[in-house]
């Protein structure tokens, strides 16, 4: 029988994803900004409903695409004992492991998995439906997630238990952020000496320093001065705080990670909750006294 798939959190990347879902599965939608589940349901022919409790009570598989572990476990509260043994909560946000595991805590208590599934490629990766997704948790939850999940991902992998899959999606973006922030110091240097960003980029793009940060991001981004928004600087700056409380709990000395968390908590600070994770770059123009062109 087709599974009835819910969907909570039409943001960014949720929207995408969700149009995925809706062109796969008799789909059901909420949005906390109720206009932009409207939207969505009119261009879509998916269901809106007034809340997500109504999602949980009329599909089999939920979806969740939210900014924090705090924020899914708020809606799970909202929805009280809706929930009906068997059916499957599908965790998109970037979460922390902690969180995952008291969702999942909470959600057995009526016969629901749970199954932590963050996603990457971006908002790129979304429209196409060829994100990377990461999934935590165990049979047959993962099994049944894979079916959904495969509406917008061209890869997806088993990382572990519960949890797992946050902490290995916090890590990565770690990574992001620490990239941006080495490839924003290395190159308002290298231009304020008088190279040209693109000249400096080719051969850095040919050499051992590359990452997604130089060939794609600084191109794209910071050299075209287009600064699109696409992922928020605040919720990388909450994803250096997962990936520390990782490295943390796990006994492991934080240096690179830790700096960059710093910069990125005191980006936002500078630019606001709007601004884009690339925008860091701009903080770094403005204490040199350089663009990066
Ligand atoms: P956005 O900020 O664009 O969207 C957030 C979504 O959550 C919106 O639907 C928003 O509703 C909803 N929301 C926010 N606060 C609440 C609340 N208190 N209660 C209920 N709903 C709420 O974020 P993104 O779509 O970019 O990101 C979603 C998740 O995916 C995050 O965890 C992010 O880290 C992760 N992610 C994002 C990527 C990207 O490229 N953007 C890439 C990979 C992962 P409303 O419309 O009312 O604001």
């Amino acid at each position: 029988m087709t599974k009835r798939v819910g969907f909570i959190g039409l943001g960014a990347i949720g929207r995408p994803m969700a149009k995925h879902i809706a062109d796969a599965f008799p789909t059901v939608v909420w949005n906390r900004t109720r206009e932009r589940a409207e939207s969505f349901a009119a261009e879509k022919g998916a269901r809106e409903v007034g809340s997500p409790r109504a999602v949980v009570e009329e599909t089999d598989v939920v979806v969740m695409s939210l900014p924090t572990s705090a924020i899914v476990l708020e809606v799970i509260e909202s929805i009280g004992k809706a929930w009906r043994e068997g059916q499957l909560l599908i965790d998109a946000t970037s979460g922390d492991p902690s969180g995952a595991r008291e969702a999942a805590a909470q959600l057995s208590k009526f016969g629901v998995g749970f199954v932590d599934a963050p996603v990457s490629g971006g908002t790129s990766g979304a429209e196409a439906g060829n994100l990377t997704v990461m999934l935590g948790g165990e049979e047959p939850w993962v099994g049944q997630a894979r079916e959904i999940v495969a509406a917008y991902s061209s890869k997806v992998v088993h990382v572990g238990p519960i949890g797992a899959a946050h902490a290995l999606k916090a890590v990565n973006n770690a990574l992001l952020a620490v990239n941006i922030q080495a490839a924003g110091e290395g190159l308002a240097a290298l231009v304020k000496l008088g190279v040209r960003a693109e000249v400096a980029l080719d051969v850095i793009n040919s050499s051992s320093g590359r990452s997604n940060v130089t060939e794609n991001l600084f191109p794209e981004r910071v050299v075209s001065r287009a600064w699109p928004r696409t992922f928020r600087l605040a919720l990388l700056d909450k994803d250096l705080g997962v990936a520390l409380k990782v490295l943390e709990d796990n006994g492991v000395p934080s240096g690179a990670i830790r700096t960059a968390k710093e910069a990125f908590a005191a980006g936002r600070k500078a630019l606001g909750e709007e601004a884009d994770h690339v925008e860091l770059v701009k903080e770094i123009e403005r204490a040199a006294g350089v663009e990066i062109r």
